[in-house]
């Protein structure tokens, strides 16, 4: 079944082109939804992207396993500024449960985040400039990114050479927690750092009864969780740009045994760099402490993920203007999710758009087995891709 096809604004692309792309679009967008893969093992999808787009650019090749770069190049100046544009493609292990034609046919695997449609998106502006490339003055990068759930795959095609030559960058996500015809952007730190830690507590183990014999590891991890949860909340200015989560806890084996070990995990988001780092110091300096303080030791693994994702304030307005042209309803974008674009746009100016993309009959989240989405959002989020170059190129 196909979606009705919501007429919006779309500038460029005329009613007749709107309906054949859209037909394109869904095709795309349905062949990869039924070949998920994870991080670096995308190679269906990799391959089927790279036939797709072969004929239609002027060099492409495979980097980072399963990652694609293409390239079409400004007839009108070779010695132009490029842009980047990335797609990411990779599914996440989750066994589907939508009841549709072209549900996921690997057991275990799905698009529950929408890049299957962020591919798609990605594979038709391909096309659309193969036809329009005379009315190119910018060099156009495309990036197809493997393991962006987790993988860091942006990271690992930057240190392959990604961004060499590259001027700017911009990137999409489909976004269910957004109506369709609205989409959302904002200048600076949009989505946040995604940090964790993991604590292990060694104290001495003894009998429940006698408990001055022993070291507890959960009366010191308790005493240790209060205290972060009390403190972080007030120890950096501007408390809502950072959270802290205790998240797993496990010691014990049986209800008259205080037990030598303790393990606590928990996840650290911020949107500001600064804080970050603070936040990694201190909860060292606390744990130390709360150790010393009950005859502890700990040994702390804590792990620097996504950084926080920035967006260029001259992007953020060629964003904004490109996306008024369409016509639909500009929202302010801020998650306290995290997206591996945050490493390209450590390196070069980029601007990120949430899509909204809310299906009507399946309000399903993103990571959720009957995520689906309202695929008339991969016709805005092109649009969104063909205004921005050119309003881009005219405004450089
Ligand atoms: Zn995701
Ligand atoms: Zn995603």
């Amino acid at each position: 079944m196909k979606p009705k096809l919501e007429l919006i604004n779309l500038n460029d692309l005329n009613l007749s082109e709107s309906k054949e792309y859209y037909d394109l679009l869904l095709k795309n967008r349905r062949d990869l939804h039924k070949i998920p893969e994870l991080g670096f093992q995308e190679f269906k999808t990799s391959n089927y992207i790279y036939n797709q787009i072969k004929d239609y650019v002027d060099k492409i090749y495979k980097l980072a396993t399963t990652g694609i770069v293409a390239y079409i190049y400004s007839p009108n100046n070779n010695k132009t500024k490029t842009l980047l544009l990335r797609a990411d493609i990779d599914g996440l292990p989750i066994q589907e449960e939508n009841k549709i034609e072209y549900k996921s046919e690997h057991n275990g695997m799905m698009h529950a985040c929408g890049h299957d449609a962020h591919s798609s998106i990605l594979i038709n502006t391909i096309k659309y400039f193969y036809k329009n490339r005379d009315k190119l003055k910018i060099n156009l990068k495309f990036m197809f990114q493997p393991g962006e759930e987790g993988f860091a795959g942006a990271k690992k095609m930057i240190d392959e050479g990604v961004l060499d030559d590259v001027d700017y960058a911009t990137a999409l996500h489909v976004w269910n927690d957004l109506d369709i015809k609205k989409v959302a952007i904002k200048k600076g730190a949009s989505m946040a750092s995604s940090d964790s830690f993991e604590i292990e507590l060694i104290g001495k183990g003894g009998h429940a009864a006698i408990p001055y014999q022993a070291y507890d590891p959960i009366l010191t991890a308790t005493n240790f969780i209060n205290y972060c949860y009390s403190y972080f909340p007030r120890a950096f200015n501007n408390s809502n740009s950072y959270i802290l989560s205790f998240t797993y806890i496990q010691a014990g084996t049986a209800n008259n045994i205080i037990p030598t070990k303790l393990i606590l995990k928990g996840t650290v988001r911020t949107f500001d760099e600064n804080i970050r780092i603070n936040i990694a110091s201190k909860l060292e300096q606390i744990l130390k402490s709360f150790c010393n303080l009950n005859n502890i030791d700990y040994i702390l693994k804590y792990n620097l993920g996504y950084p926080v994702l920035i967006n260029d304030p001259f992007l953020y307005d060629i964003a904004y203007k490109s996306l008024q042209k369409i016509g639909v309803k500009i929202e302010k974008f801020k998650s306290m999710g995290s997206e591996d674009m945050a490493y390209i746009f450590q390196k070069v100016p980029g601007i990120y758009v949430a899509i909204g993309s809310k299906d009507e009959q399946n309000n399903s989240p993103h990571h959720n087995p009957k995520f689906n989405i309202n695929e008339t959002s991969m016709l805005i989020g092109m649009q969104y891709f063909i205004n921005f170059i050119f309003t881009l190129q005219e405004n450089i």
